[in-house]
């Protein structure tokens, strides 16, 4: 049995010392090192890559300081509409679905969608009746209501002089999280990607998209070689920030392309898609990337990625601001 390694992304975006509050940094750094540790556990006692992720994504779908499930950002008309996309490097297998509503882990949908049925991808309506009729929970919409992304998407409403759609009633949620939230501007998707003992790798990313987008706007994260990409000729990726650049640039795919054909170091092709393709579009954005070899990497050009990673010979390290080691 080999190495295995795990690493996280909670999101890219204005990540930076001066806008976080001691109690939010401290609630951000337990809430990764909650995952990276979760999924340090499966792995090692051999559990599957493609388990670890959808386990791990489950974790942080479930905490509202990120922006995918519960703690979802708003869409222009006061929805929630998540995105979710998993995939197998063994194999090659994916799922991915867009514009759900009810399921309370939608990482667990694009699963079940990989493993059981024809398609890859499913959007909206029939996302969501897939989800019901497989079994999966499903949860009121105000499961995934806070009250700090709504004030977000309000503000950003207003700045663009668009309508505010009818307020709503927040229930108030036990565990105390909501006013830990950190608004870090527009991203704040959460991901990973693993190794497993038996050297297979793979990919998941997980949203809400972004704050006030347009009902009906999917983006990055549930597009296969966008989102997520995962092969075990070279390696599996997972990205955050501006999906609609991330999209254009296939950013996940191109990372596994540069070190399928062009025999890159894994450190240099994510730096090549985030500094220079990304950027040159004048966008923001990260990823996160572990290699069927072991090698592990990842990049971001905003100021801050909430980020953790872990290996078999690695102890947990958790990250959140562009100067932590
Ligand atoms: N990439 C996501 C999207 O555009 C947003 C994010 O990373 O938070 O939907």
């Amino acid at each position: 049995m080999g190495r295995w390694a795990l690493v996280i992304h909670g999101g890219a975006g204005l990540i930076q010392r001066r806008w976080l509050r001691p109690e939010q940094e401290r609630a951000y750094r337990a809430a990764l090192t909650h995952a990276i540790e979760a999924g340090a556990d499966l792995l090692s006692t051999g559990a599957t890559a493609v388990d670890c992720v959808e386990a791990v994504i489950c974790v942080l779908e479930d905490d509202p300081l990120f922006n995918a499930g519960r703690g979802a950002v708003f869409t222009a008309t006061g929805n929630i509409e998540l995105d979710a996309s998993i995939m197998d490097g063994r194999t090659l297998s994916a799922g991915a679905v867009a514009g759900v509503t009810r399921t309370r882990h939608p990482i667990s949908l694009a699963r079940r969608l990989m493993e059981e049925s024809l398609h890859v991808m499913l959007s909206s309506h029939g996302a969501d009746a897939f989800s019901a009729q497989s079994g999966l929970e499903q949860v009121a919409p105000a499961w995934f209501h806070t009250n700090t992304r709504w004030q977000s998407v309000v503000a950003w409403l207003a700045r663009q002089g668009l309508p505010i759609p009818q307020p709503r009633v927040f229930a108030e949620h036990s565990d105390g999280l909501e006013s830990l939230i950190h608004d870090e501007s527009k991203f704040g998707t959460v991901g990973a990607v693993a190794l497993d003992r038996f050297g297979n790798v793979a990919a998941g990313t997980s949203s809400g998209g972004t704050n006030g987008k347009r009902s009906g706007r999917i983006g990055d994260s549930p597009i296969i070689g966008a989102g997520t990409y995962a092969s075990n000729a070279s390696c599996a990726v997972s990205a955050t920030g501006s999906g609609e650049h991330l999209i254009r640039v296939a950013a996940a795919h191109e990372v596994c392309a540069l070190v399928e054909h062009k025999q890159l170091r894994l450190q240099a092709a994510v730096d090549e898609v985030i500094q220079r393709r990304l950027a040159v579009l004048g966008a923001q954005g990260g990823l996160i990337a572990i290699a069927a070899d072991g090698q592990i990497a990842w990049c971001f050009n905003t100021s801050g990625m909430y980020r953790a990673r872990v290996a078999s010979d690695h102890a947990a390290q958790v990250g959140l601001y562009g100067d932590d080691t």
